[in-house]
């Protein structure tokens, strides 16, 4: 299964370097007038107040080399890891950083430029990343794909608070979790996020009870990655971003949000045989929980990556078509991924009738300028048979800010 997740990752290369030309990011021009102003992006906005959208998923990433204590897992520096390699070569061409000097500053100032082409009141919620963590509650950089401090991010959303807020990543296994949370509490994280396959979390552990109390009395939602996870292998525990564990959050009183729905990927149906039950699609693991009436007020899902072309059209058919849904889903872009140019086909739009010819190209040329603002407008404008996402799933200060 991992072979095969990465080897789907790896082959998109030669393929991505074939049509690279034809699709690679502008990371200098502003996006012209004639599109910030089209008629397509005027209609993303209506029925918006942009103060109330903020982007719910988006990741901060550094080398270090500002003091920032950022890392990256330095094989993906080496030849002898070329997937590795490929991944890093991957993700700083979508995020418009030259290797070389000042990748930290390159990272943030791209971020900070594409918010700023948004209508003022936008802003994004950045996520630090936290190392994985052994049973013993030690770090474990080897295990690690990449790794974001929640100070940095904090630094990063003060520096910018007219665009950026911030997303805490705490490992719940370390032996001053709780403290990390009241700090990072006091430093204004709007949430928690884990990625338990890289970190090596398992969110059913009775390891995590003490973590899940503090954050229900405090009232901070927890980001759990649910499905297969392609770009941050970490420490490969696969099994932990099974979306039934996350039950355990729940019944703890914690307001959770699933990523990326679940959307990617199989897991085991706990329900049905425990460790041993037969493997379905996660996302009808994600369908049980999220139907489940015990978890309505509580569990939340957010559409980053959603609609990238290794998402069946079925899964995207019926988030576009549950409007019950809607209220409990929260927007977010992912970033930097709309930045690789092959995740995402609009022919696939165009064949199902969601999207229009002209529609589609409009996109595409936002896509190589701007790949954030792409990936909202895009989202705003599939319509299947008349049936969209409705202006709740992109209010998310509303989740974020209420206590
Ligand atoms: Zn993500």
């Amino acid at each position: 299964m991992r072979r095969r997740a990465f080897l789907r990752f790896g082959c998109a290369v030669p393929a991505a370097a074939a049509t690279a030309r034809a699709q690679a990011i502008d990371c200098r021009e502003p996006l012209p007038a004639e599109l910030a102003r089209h008629e397509l992006v005027a209609a993303a906005w209506e029925g918006l107040e942009a103060a109330r959208v903020w982007d719910a998923h988006a990741h901060l990433i550094g080398t270090g080399d500002s003091g920032s204590g950022a890392y990256v897992d330095p094989r993906t520096e080496s030849w002898l890891h070329p997937i590795e390699r490929l991944r890093r070569k991957l993700i700083l061409a979508a995020a418009c950083v030259e290797e070389g000097d000042g990748i930290d500053a390159q990272y943030v100032e791209r971020l900070r430029a594409l918010a700023d082409a948004m209508p003022q009141g936008f802003r994004m919620l950045l996520f630090a990343f936290d190392y994985a963590v052994g049973e013993d509650g030690r770090e474990l950089p080897r295990q690690s794909t990449f790794y974001t401090p929640n100070a940095y991010a904090a630094a990063v959303a003060r520096r910018y608070p007219q665009r950026f807020e911030w997303v805490a990543s705490i490992h719940p296994y370390r032996d001053d979790a709780l403290e990390r949370l009241e700090q990072a509490r006091a430093l204004g994280a709007r949430a928690v996020k884990w990625l338990p396959s890289a970190m090596a979390i398992d969110p059913a552990s009775p390891r995590c009870d003490a973590f899940y109390a503090r954050l229900a009395a405090l009232r901070l939602p927890l980001v759990i990655h649910c499905g297969e996870e392609v770009a941050a292998p970490g420490a490969r525990r696969e099994a932990f971003n099974n979306p039934l564990r996350v039950r355990r959050a729940l019944d703890a009183g914690v307001r959770v949000v699933i990523a990326h729905a679940a959307t990617l990927g199989s897991a085991r149906d706990l329900d049905a045989g425990g460790e041993d039950g037969p493997r379905v699609a996660s996302f009808a693991l994600f369908k049980r929980l999220f139907d489940d009436r015990a978890y309505q007020r509580l569990l939340y899902a957010d559409l980053a990556a959603v609609f990238q072309r290794n998402r069946a059209l079925d899964v995207q058919r019926e988030i576009l078509r549950r409007a019950d849904w809607h209220p409990r889903l929260l927007h977010g872009a992912d970033y930097p991924l709309p930045g690789m140019a092959l995740i995402y086909s609009l022919d696939r739009f165009v064949e199902a009738r969601w999207l229009t010819r002209q529609a589609a190209d409009v996109l595409a040329r936002i896509r190589a300028i701007n790949p954030l603002l792409f990936e909202f407008v895009l989202k705003r404008t599939l319509a299947d048979g008349g049936h969209r996402l409705s202006a709740a799933v992109f209010h998310t200060r509303d989740f974020f800010s209420s206590p």
